[in-house]
Formats: C-alpha cells, sequence, structure tokens
C-alpha cells in the first residue's frame, strides 16, 4: 500500500486511563520509580517506556510525537516549545566549532539570523545558496559541511526544494539533509523522498488554531534519542520543552488537519488563479507559471493539494500596506504574521517576518518590498471573499 500521511495519523488511536476516547493527559513534571535500578537505568537511557522526568518526555509529549512521526513516516519524533525550540538543537546536535552548514537563502527570519549571526559565535558559519540549483548547492559543499538545511516550500518566496536530489547530494557527500515542512504538511512527505530530518513549526498549519507555539523534530530513533540524552543532548540541555497540556491539544486540533489542509488548498488554488488571471504577479505553488510546479507535482501527496500559502506583488511597500489595512477593515482577514489559521493572514514579509535578512539580500533574492505573503484561511464561499478582496485591489489601485 503506497503511504499515506492522513491515513497513518487517523490509524493510531489511544485511550485514556478511564477508557476516555482522547489519551490521558500527563499532569506531571517528574515520575516515580519503584526501584533505585530503575531510575538509574533510565537515566542511562536503558529503560524503556519508563518516564523520568518532564523535560526529557511524558506520555502526552509521546503520543503527540508518534501522531508527527506517523504523518511524516519517520521512526519517531520529539516535540517542542516552538519551531525554533526544534530546529536549533537539531543544528547544535549535529553541527558544533568548525562545521559548516549549507543553506536555502530563502528560509524564515529566525532561522536565517540564528544561521547568519548567532551559530558563528559558537564557531559554525553556513553558506546561503539558492537551493533549487543543486550545482550552486553541492559548490558550496566544503570538507567542514555538515548539513544541508532548507524548507520544503520556503518562507516567504514558496520556493520548492528538489528533495530528492538534494538527498542525493547529502548522501554522496556524508551530510544530513534538514528539512522545515512547515509550510507543507501532508502535502509533501520530506523523509519519504530522502530528507534524514524533517522539522515543524506546529504553530502554524498542523495545530491551526493560532493559540500557541509549538515545534517538532521527525528523524530516526537514534537521533531523537541523542537529542534527549541527559548528558549531550541538545533537546534536554537547552530545554525548549512542550508542556504536555498543550501537547495534548495539539493532537487533537491534527485529526482534522487533513480536511484543513485540503480547504486551505482548494482556497488558495482558487485565489491564485483568479489573481494571475487579473494580471498580478501570482506565486503560487500550483500555478503552471510557478518555476518549480511539475517538481512540487512529481513530489506531493496529491489529494492535500499545492498549500494555503501564496503570494502576490503590488509595486510598492506603500501600496502593499494600504491593501492589507482595508483588507483587514473589510474583515476579510488579519494583518498578522504566522500561517495556518482558519482565517487568512497578510503581511508584508520585507518588514516583518523576512526583516532579519538585510535590504540588499533581500533584493539579490527577489523579496520585493511591495510583496504581500497571504495564508489563505478556510473560508467557506472563496468566490465571495475574492470579490471582496477585489474590490479593496480596485480601490487602492493595484487592479
Ligand atoms: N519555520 C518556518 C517555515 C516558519 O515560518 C516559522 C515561524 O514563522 C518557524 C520555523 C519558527 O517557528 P516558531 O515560531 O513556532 O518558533
Amino acid at each position: 500500500m503506497s503511504f499515506n500521511p492522513a491515513d497513518n495519523i487517523q490509524d493510531l488511536q489511544y485511550y485514556g486511563e478511564f477508557g476516555g476516547v482522547n489519551p490521558s493527559i500527563s499532569d506531571s513534571s517528574t515520575f516515580t520509580f519503584l526501584s533505585a535500578k530503575t531510575m538509574f537505568d533510565t537515566f542511562e537511557g536503558n529503560a524503556d517506556g519508563c518516564y523520568l522526568y518532564a523535560r526529557h518526555s511524558t506520555p502526552s509529549n509521546l503520543y503527540l510525537g508518534k501522531a508527527l512521526a506517523a504523518m511524516e513516516g519517520t521512526e519517531t519524533a520529539n516535540v517542542s516549545a516552538s519551531g525554533m525550540g526544534a530546529i536549533t538543537p537539531v543544528i547544535l546536535q549535529i553541527c558544533g566549532a568548525g562545521d559548516h552548514i549549507v543553506s536555502s537563502r530563502t528560509i524564515y527570519g529566525g532561522t536565517y539570523a540564528f544561521l547568519k549571526n548567532f551559530s558563528p559565535r559558537l564557531g559554525i558559519k553556513t553558506t546561503f545558496v539558492d537551493i533549487t540549483k543543486l550545482d550552486i548547492v553541492e559548490a558550496a559543499i566544503t570538507k567542514n559541511t555538515k548539513v544541508l538545511y532548507c524548507e520544503a516550500v520556503s518562507n516567504p518566496l514558496l520556493e520548492v526544494a528538489d528533495i530528492k536530489g538534494l538527498s542525493v547530494l547529502a548522501k554522496k557527500h556524508n551530510l544530513k539533509l534538514v528539512v522545515d515542512n512547515t509550510f507543507s504538511p501532508l502535502s509533501i512527505s520530506p523523509a519519504k523522498l530522502g530528507a534524514d530530518v524533517v522539522c515543524h513549526s506546529l504553530t502554524k498549519f498542523i495545530n491551526g488554531s493560532s493559540d500557541t507555539v509549538g515545534g517538532v523534530v521527525c528523524g530516526t530513533q537514534e537521533f531523537i534519542n541523542d537529542l534527549r540524552n541527559v548528558n549531550d543532548g541538545a533537546s534536554m540541555l537547552l530545554g525548549s520543552t512542550m508542556d504536555s497540556l498543550r501537547a495534548s491539544s495539539i493532537l487533537k486540533n491534527m485529526r482534522t488537519l487533513h480536511i484543513r489542509m485540503k480547504q486551505h488548498s482548494f482556497n488558495a488554488a482558487y485565489l491564485a488563479d483568479k489573481f494571475q488571471a487579473d494580471g498580478l504577479i501570482t506565486v503560487y505553488p500550483g500555478l503552471d507559471s510557478h518555476p518549480s510546479h511539475n517538481l512540487f507535482k512529481s513530489s506531493m501527496n496529491t489529494e492535500f493539494g499545492f498549500g494555503g500559502m501564496l503570494t502576490i506583488d503590488v509595486g510598492t511597500l506603500e501600496k502593499a500596506n494600504e491593501l492589507m489595512e482595508l483588507m483587514q477593515q473589510k474583515n476579510i482577514g488579519n494583518l498578522a504574521v504566522s500561517l495556518g489559521f482558519y482565517r487568512t493572514l497578510f503581511s508584508a514579509p520585507g518588514t516583518s517576518t523576512s526583516s532579519e535578512i538585510p535590504a540588499d539580500e533581500q533584493k539579490e533574492m527577489g523579496l520585493s518590498k511591495g510583496l504581500i505573503r497571504f495564508s489563505i484561511g478556510l473560508d467557506n464561499d472563496i468566490e465571495r471573499t475574492y470579490q471582496m478582496m477585489k474590490s479593496c485591489m480596485i480601490e487602492v489601485g493595484v487592479l
């Protein structure tokens, strides 16, 4: 049978202590041992099924981790307090002083800032490249390179990484391919395409309620054990642990992820088609005009579509701001960062989520000031939304 991430999530069922249809929430930061020997063995990592301390793991966190591992088709997963709390320990677990990373230049601003400004303080250097050009990626690899880093669909430019091609390079040069799949859950399964480690910000589509931050690292049992190791595990020691109460609420929201992603994708594809036909500069992986449309199409789990993110370029920041403020006034959505909410969210990345990237680098990578990033919501009647957006665009002179 072929791999289906939504079926894999559905097939997991846990029961609560008293037969509840949802698993019980673990409400403890520490756990009792019947024998001191078992406690010692657990510290050594040799007591499967025993819980030690909530920063290490909890039943609720493990339930959520299992669902995410099932979704990504990896052996296991480790949840964390935020997306950055997943990504940064992965980098620090694999790399030490003197090591080198080759990263896509179009990635979330926070990850970019970590690689550009923070990790060099620890002796870890990063070369940023156009990830869609495999020859340029390979040319940037040095003898010290340990990680190839990219987003499956990049924030905010919606570039699509050739994960299969990158994984061939990673294997050839003995590197770990780390892929952030925040923009394309269910649609793309990076581990199935050859990624070694898959990270998510759960804050976005997976939780879908814009009520918490959260993150996950999906990978092999060996790698996740390394992250959780009490002696030198970056997740364990840096301490970005998810709270159990949150893990249980995110798990419940995950039960509707497949339905939500189909609706996000349907609505975004509808608007992208209309915007493009209206003559707006529109970027959406589902459009034939997207440079990596065929690549996405050949790598995707078709039924979940091309995702809920699209961009338009309205020329100037002033126009972008005017349009976004008007759309908010008309109750079409919110002028807000983040994504994956039931409402449409829009922001100008150059002055918000990618503001960590210096202006000249933004220009070089094609991030123009008039770019608006949309996370398209779950609107019931998307033609009605389109008509409302269009009248705002006409009012501010974008159409
Ligand atoms: N990765 C991507 C692609 C993101 O868009 C974000 C946040 O916007 C993150 C990671 C960081 O996630 P968090 O805000 O949950 O730490």
